[in-house]
């Protein structure tokens, strides 16, 4: 019989150029986290990846088929977390980025979890409310041998909101006979939601940044903010800043950015937004979403998606503080000029960890069947954030390293540790 050898090694699945980021990020963290080298093994790569089509029903009655995924990146610390996203460019490597770097988002806040993500390739705006409600649901039904409360939560991603989760928790319930808040989080408050949810991304971006600027000497409110991203994540983190009395001189959506030198008036844009869908039109100075990352300012908040700053364009920012609040908007090459500029990252996995803290938060109480104040929440985020935060900031001055190593090699470290303790079944 004939050997089957493959002449060049086959290209994995989630290979992609995202993919390759968060991979690059692993192997510059690995050395410095001084791991194992089967513990490392087993971190470079998803435990887990499903690959669906949905099968549905558009209003005109024609069938169509959408492309859809599930990653898991490791379940060693309990059940996978992880977003939901509707985009036109969702795919495997996407997911499989985005669930790594979840992996090391709940192991630097010290939360019980593991990383996932998952999406459907859409184009979510142009599809009818009732469109969405059928692709959520047969995604939820197609996705129910692989999710579970005690298996992976699905959470809003870009482009899925309260009412998405609504439609999981519901179809996911309806399959078991009883209801399930569990199942999910960042659902309205009405089916076991938690308040302070929908603006805990934005709001704990705010808060690292205030705990950045007390380390740096730094007043936030004298200092003057872009913010790329007006969606759940930056239009929640542009209010936080405008009543804490500091100056958002630009933003944008997707339609293109707005400049105010003297600051914008937030709300006003918010209302705006409301009525048309988005910021296109609105009356005041426009730059395309290129320049207003090059604006000069204090602090440039990233918060709408990834690969936003690359090598063409990090030389060219003239901002003193970048802050993710969007996952992977630095590319590998852009992080190391910044770092050359002197220019401070507060990276991903510490900075929008708000969402998945208070998202922990929800399932806890949904769990418990026990529920918490705003206030309560708020005050636990910001306990959760801090102590990261002093860590990863203790570590960066320490071992001399930057800020998004020191968040990767707390987080790997406790990943690294369980799986040593756990050992390699059977
Ligand atoms: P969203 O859909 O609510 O908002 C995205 C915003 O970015 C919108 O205003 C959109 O118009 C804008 N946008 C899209 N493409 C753009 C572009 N090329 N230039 C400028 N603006 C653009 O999504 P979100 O939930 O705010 O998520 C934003 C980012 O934050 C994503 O990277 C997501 O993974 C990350 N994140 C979200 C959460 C959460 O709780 N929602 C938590 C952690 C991380």
């Amino acid at each position: 019989m004939a050997e089957v050898t493959a002449q060049h090694e086959p290209t994995l699945e989630w290979d992609t150029p995202l993919f390759r980021q968060a991979s690059a990020q692993l192997e510059q963290a690995v050395p410095l986290a001084r791991i194992s080298d089967h513990v490392a093994e087993r971190l470079r790569y998803p435990e887990r990846a499903v690959i669906l089509t949905l099968p549905v029903r558009m209003d005109d009655g024609m069938v169509h088929s959408f492309p859809a995924y599930r990653v898991q990146h490791s379940s060693v610390l309990g059940p996978t977390k992880g977003g939901v996203r509707f985009d036109p460019a969702v795919n495997l490597g996407e997911c499989a980025a985005l669930a790594m770097w979840m992996t090391w988002k709940c192991a630097l806040l010290r939360l019980p979890y593991g990383g996932a993500k998952g999406g459907v390739r859409c184009d979510p705006r142009a599809l009818s409310r009732t469109e969405l409600a059928r692709l959520t649901r047969r995604f939820t039904t197609d996705l129910a041998p692989f999710i579970g409360p005690g298996i992976d939560i699905p959470a809003p991603d870009i482009a899925t909101n309260e009412q998405t989760m609504a439609w999981m928790m519901d179809t996911y319930s309806m399959q078991k006979g009883h209801a399930v808040p569990e199942i999910v989080t960042g659902k309205p408050v009405s089916i076991g939601g938690s308040v302070f949810r929908n603006e805990a991304t934005g709001a704990g971006v705010v808060m690292v940044i205030e705990r950045a600027c007390a380390r740096l000497g730094w007043n936030p409110a004298e200092l003057e903010f872009v913010v790329q991203g007006f969606g759940n994540v930056g239009g929640v983190a542009a209010t936080e800043l405008h009543e804490k009395g500091a100056r958002v001189v630009g933003i944008a959506d997707v339609s293109g950015g707005v400049v105010d030198r003297a600051g914008l008036d937030i709300p006003t844009l918010h209302e705006y937004a409301r009525e048309h869908g988005s910021l296109e039109g609105f009356p005041a100075e426009r730059v395309t979403n290129e320049e207003l990352l090059e604006l000069a300012c204090d602090v440039l908040v990233l918060a709408a998606r990834e690969d936003q700053v690359g090598e063409a364009n990090a030389p060219k920012l003239r901002c003193r503080l970048v802050v993710e609040g969007a996952n992977g908007p630095t590319s590998v090459a852009a992080d190391a000029i910044l770092g050359e500029r002197g220019i401070p990252v507060l990276p991903d996995v510490l900075t929008n960890a708000g969402g998945v803290t208070v998202s922990y938060f929800e399932w806890v109480q949904d769990l418990s069947r026990l529920f918490w104040n705003r206030d309560e929440i708020r005050r636990r985020l910001a306990d959760k954030l801090g102590d990261a935060f002093d860590r990863v900031w203790a570590l960066s001055e320490a071992d001399g390293v930057s800020l998004r190593n020191a968040a990767l090699i707390a987080g790997i470290r406790d990943v690294a540790a369980a799986l040593e303790a756990r050992g390699i079944y059977p």
